[in-house]
C-alpha cells in the first residue's frame, strides 16, 4: 500500500524541478491518501536528512501535531523566524512584515493529512559546544470519523517515534478525548517499538491554544504544569477508564510539559486578509509568543532525538523513519 511520490531514484540531488527558486519550503514527505493508504516520499527525505551538512550531526526533531485550522501553521512560522534570527534578541522582527513559511500555501488548499518537513535543516550550536541539526515538522490529521481517526492516530505515533520534542497543539482545553486521542496515538507507537525499560518517547508539549481561564492559571509555562498536573491527577474515585489515560501518558513520556497561549486576537481569528504582521496580533499574545519561542527552541532548551538511550544523527533518523513505517504497511 505505500508507493513513492516521484519515480525518480533516491538518491537523485537535482533538486531543480521541486524548488525552482531554491527558497526553503515545506515538503510532504507522508501523506495519507483518500484510500487510506500511505505515501512516504523517500526520495525528498532522503535529500533533506542526507544532506552534506547536516548527515552526521545530531538531530533535533521538532514535530507539531494535531487537527486542521487549530493555528499550527501559525505557530511553526515564528518557528522558522526564531531559527533563521538565530535565537537572537530581536527575532520577532519588524511590527508589519508579514509571516511567511508553512502558512503562504495555505488557505484555499485542500488538507491533507500526513507530515510535512521544512526542507532546510538549522544548524544550531549548544551550549556543550556540539552543533545539533533541528528539524521541524507540521503533522497534521483530522480525527472527524472512525476511519480518518484511524490514519490521523498512525500519523500522531509516527511523528511522535520520530521526534524528540511533540507539540500537542490543543484548542481551549484539554479535553478527556483529547487525552484518549493521545493514549491511542502513542499506544500504536509503542505497539510498534520494541520493548525497552526505558520510555518510548521524549517531550511531550501540550500547547493550549485560546486559553480563557488566565485568573486560574495564567497564561505560559507555570500556569500550564499546574494546570496539567490537575488534569493528568490520578485519584482513586476516579473512573478506572480515567486513570488508566493517565497512567499510560505517564508511562510513555520522559517529559510531559504545558503551556498555556492566549488567544491571538479578531484580526487573527477571522481577517481572511491578515499575513501575520505582529501590529494586528494581541500584545498579550506577542508577549507569550517571546516566552513560549526561546522555551522551546532555545540552544540550551532543545532535546537531541534519543533512542534506546543513544543519540541519533539525521543519517540515523531516516533509517528510523522508513523502519518505523514499514511496521504499519501491512
Ligand atoms: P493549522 O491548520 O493548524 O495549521 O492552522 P493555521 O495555522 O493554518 O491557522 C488556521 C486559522 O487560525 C488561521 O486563520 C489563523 O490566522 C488562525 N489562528 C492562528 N493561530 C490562532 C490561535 O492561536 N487562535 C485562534 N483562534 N486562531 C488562530
Ligand atoms: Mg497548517
Amino acid at each position: 500500500s505505500w508507493g513513492s511520490l516521484s519515480d525518480k531514484p533516491v538518491y537523485d540531488w537535482s533538486s531543480e524541478e521541486e524548488e525552482p527558486d531554491g527558497r526553503a519550503r515545506p515538503i510532504q514527505v507522508l501523506l495519507v491518501k483518500d484510500d487510506h493508504t500511505f505515501e512516504l516520499d523517500e526520495a525528498a527525505l532522503s535529500r533533506i536528512l542526507l544532506s552534506a551538512e547536516v548527515r552526521d550531526r545530531e538531530v533535533v526533531a521538532i514535530s507539531v501535531a494535531g487537527a486542521f485550522r487549530k493555528g499550527k501553521s501559525f505557530l511553526m512560522d515564528f518557528m522558522l523566524r526564531y531559527m533563521y534570527n538565530h535565537a537572537s534578541e530581536g527575532w520577532l522582527g519588524v511590527a508589519d512584515e508579514p509571516l511567511t513559511g508553512f502558512s503562504w500555501r495555505g488557505g484555499s488548499e485542500r488538507e491533507t493529512t500526513g507530515i510535512q518537513i521544512w526542507s532546510e535543516v538549522f544548524l544550531v550550536d549548544k551550549p556543550d559546544g556540539t552543533k545539533a541539526a533541528v528539524l521541524l515538522m507540521d503533522t497534521q490529521g483530522t480525527f472527524d470519523s472512525q476511519s480518518t481517526l484511524r490514519d490521523s492516530a498512525t500519523v500522531f505515533a509516527l511523528s511522535t517515534m520520530i521526534s524528540s520534542m511533540q507539540v500537542y497543539n490543543i484548542s481551549q482545553n484539554v479535553q478527556e478525548d483529547d487525552l484518549q486521542h493521545l493514549q491511542l496515538f502513542t499506544e500504536y507507537g509503542r505497539l510498534a517499538m520494541e520493548e525497552t525499560f526505558l520510555k518510548p518517547f521524549q517531550s511531550m508539549i501540550f500547547l493550549v491554544r485560546d486559553w480563557s481561564f488566565p485568573y486560574e492559571f495564567p497564561y505560559g509555562q507555570e500556569g500550564g504544569m499546574n494546570f496539567l498536573e490537575k488534569r493528568l491527577k490520578i485519584s482513586e474515585n476516579q473512573h478506572e477508564e480515567l486513570q488508566n489515560v493517565r497512567k499510560h501518558i505517564h508511562s510513555c513520556f520522559t517529559n510531559i510539559s504545558c503551556f498555556l497561549m492566549p488567544h491571538p486576537g479578531l484580526k487573527v481569528a477571522t481577517n481572511p486578509n491578515f499575513d501575520g504582521r505582529i501590529k494586528e496580533i494581541d500584545g498579550e499574545f506577542i508577549n507569550n509568543l517571546k516566552v513560549l519561542l526561546p522555551w522551546l527552541l532555545s540552544p540550551e532548551n532543545i532535546d537531541v532525538k534519543e533512542i534506546n538511550g543513544s543519540k541519533i544523527t539525521c543519517r540515523g533518523l531516516l533509517e528510523y523513519f522508513k523502519a518505523y513505517i514499514k511496521i504499519y504497511q501491512g
